[in-house]
């Protein structure tokens, strides 16, 4: 007698993402599993039992749960709780939410938040005079889009001691007025860090928390099932293992742990006992995270040839790695012999080019293993580093929403780097020929974390808010299956969930159900197909009202 399923899908066009990439039209569940997946409705009717719930859904897709490979939940979900300012299209926008926030938020001490644009700015710079005219009373940090620079108002440098006098660190940058040195308001990359962990009240763990639980439900709802947190500090971890032990964490999570480039190899004895007391149930703990560069827009980007200066001259400034060759190579390779995979930071082609080179010298020390190291970002990456990645076993992890001509990449990125470099930006219809292993990953709250508009960006090369627009190198796109595949079993494969990413018996039932089908592109773009529905472990997360 043939076990009952818990749940029957009917009517429908599963992408299974297996690998022969076939497609199905019904699946049943059994706790958090999947049982059946079957080319024809009558195939299942021996799991339909008194009990089965049975969902008939004709028109809709069902696909693989979402992983998103890089991600930061915590910080992101802090932002909804905080000024949250992602997606405002002007100054007059990002001034009067920030005045309406600290209006309705009188008793607290400092205002806080993030997500404003560096292009509603002159230069990309926001002032501190700016921010006095609406937060006179308190101190105000508020972190960028990308999270690589901050903006203060005059309380908050007060505060900070940061005067005329205060040199830039040497790994980050303060803003002058050209006359007087006077700081401005907007600190980069270490100096604006340096405000967070000396001066900003801590976030406490139940903030933590209740970020993390107002990002799941956001990402449940884009139908994410998984995720890697790329910037986990004890604190972060500790909160994913309460949420974990009180049953609250539903999602997957993959944490990196934090790699602090100003302390040496003795931390890796810190993140072993980070993996020993944080994993467990729904959290893999042994990843670890480096940053090797900053962003082209504020030229830390490590670039292999100088960037071009305002009049369109080359300059001197090549950007700087963060991590010496010889320093990120002792990491790389003691924490691959520690048995933690390292995701790194990589922006400039010298950056991705010192990246591999560590992979490389690792692999020669180590030998080879499952690790399944990652690169993530990869706007430059020069033609002869493009094999590297497969022949290394490294995967290319790209956020695929930067891949167009948005305006910021218009306004900052390409004045300072040229056309010709611009053109070969995000090459990941290269590294896709060249039989690298692709996973997908929003940067959320740097940018969206719809997997949806993410993948039609990488389909179209199309900034999705102008969809009429040029595209940026339209030979890099991918095709959708490829794709899909990434933010599903590429993802799942570099979280190293293997349970999951395809849509096959055995596996667990992690799903997304979409409103229609995105290979029918007559019906509409990518990014306006709608998630219905997401499961979890076989649990509803996710039903859309
Ligand atoms: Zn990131």
């Amino acid at each position: 007698m043939i076990a009952h399923a818990d749940l029957v899908i009917t009517g429908v066009d599963v992408f299974t993402v297996d690998a022969a990439r076939r497609w199905a039209n019904g699946l049943a569940i059994r706790g958090d599993r999947i049982v059946a997946v079957a080319a024809r409705e009558d195939d299942l009717s021996d799991l339909i039992g008194p009990s089965t719930e049975r969902l008939h859904l004709p028109g809709r897709t069902v696909v693989p749960g979402f992983q998103d490979a890089h991600v930061h939940p915590a910080f992101a979900g802090r932002n909804l709780l905080r000024v949250h300012l992602d997606d405002l299209g002007s100054r007059r926008e990002v001034f009067d939410a920030i005045g309406t926030y600290a209006r309705e938020h009188l008793d607290e001490p400092w205002i806080l938040g993030g997500g404003w644009a560096m292009a509603l700015f002159p230069d990309g710079l926001p002032s501190a005079a700016e921010l006095d005219a609406v937060v006179p009373d308190r101190p105000a940090f508020l972190m960028n889009r990308d999270v690589h620079s901050g903006w203060a108002n005059s309380k908050a440098l007060a505060l900070a001691g940061i005067d005329r006098s205060t040199p830039d660190p040497w790994d980050g940058r303060i803003e002058r007025d050209r006359t007087t040195g006077d700081p401005t308001g907007a600190l980069h990359e270490e100096a604006a860090y340096d405000v967070w962990e000396r001066v900003v009240p801590a976030t406490t763990p139940e903030e933590w928390r209740e970020a993390i639980l107002v990002a799941q439900r956001h990402l449940h709802a884009l139908g994410v099932t998984g995720w890697q947190d790329a910037w986990v500090r004890p604190d972060l971890l500790r909160a994913y293992r309460d949420l974990d032990d009180a049953g609250e964490l539903t999602a997957r999570v993959s944490a990196a742990l934090w790699w602090d480039r100003h302390l040496g190899l003795a931390q890796i004895d810190t993140f072993v006992e980070q993996r020993a007391w944080g994993e467990g149930g729904q959290v893999r703990a042994r990843t670890v995270k480096i940053m090797t560069d900053g962003v082209a827009e504020t030229c830390t980007a490590a670039m292999l040839e100088p960037y071009l200066g305002a009049d369109g001259v080359t300059t001197d400034e090549r950007g700087r790695p963060y991590l010496d060759a010889e320093p990120l190579t002792e990491a790389v390779t003691a924490l691959d012999a520690a048995g933690f995979q390292v995701h790194m930071h990589a922006i400039g082609d010298r950056a991705v080019r010192k990246a591999l080179d560590a992979v490389e010298a690792a692999r020669r020390a180590n030998g080879p293993n499952d690790r399944r190291h990652h690169v993530a970002h990869l706007q430059f990456v020069a033609p002869e580093d493009v094999p590297r990645f497969r022949r290394l076993d490294v995967v290319a992890n790209v956020q695929a929403l930067w891949a167009c001509h948005d305006a910021q990449v218009d306004a900052l990125t390409i004045p300072q780097i040229g056309e010709e470099r611009a053109a070969r930006m995000y090459p990941f219809g290269e590294l896709r020929r060249s039989g690298a292993t692709l996973a997908m990953g929003s940067d959320w709250g740097v940018s969206s974390p719809d997997p949806l508009l993410q993948m039609e960006v990488a389909v179209t090369r199309t900034d999705p808010s102008d969809r009429d627009g040029r595209p940026l190198d339209a030979a890099e796109a991918l095709d959708l299956p490829t794709a899909l595949a990434a933010f599903t079993r590429g993802s799942a494969y570099v979280d190293h969930d293997d349970e999951a990413g395809t849509i096959e018996p055995g596996k667990r039932a992690d799903l997304a159900v979409l409103n229609r089908n995105p290979f029918e592109r007559e019906a509409g773009p990518i990014g306006e197909v709608r998630v219905e529905l997401t499961i979890a472990g076989g649990r509803v997360v996710h039903r859309r009202s």
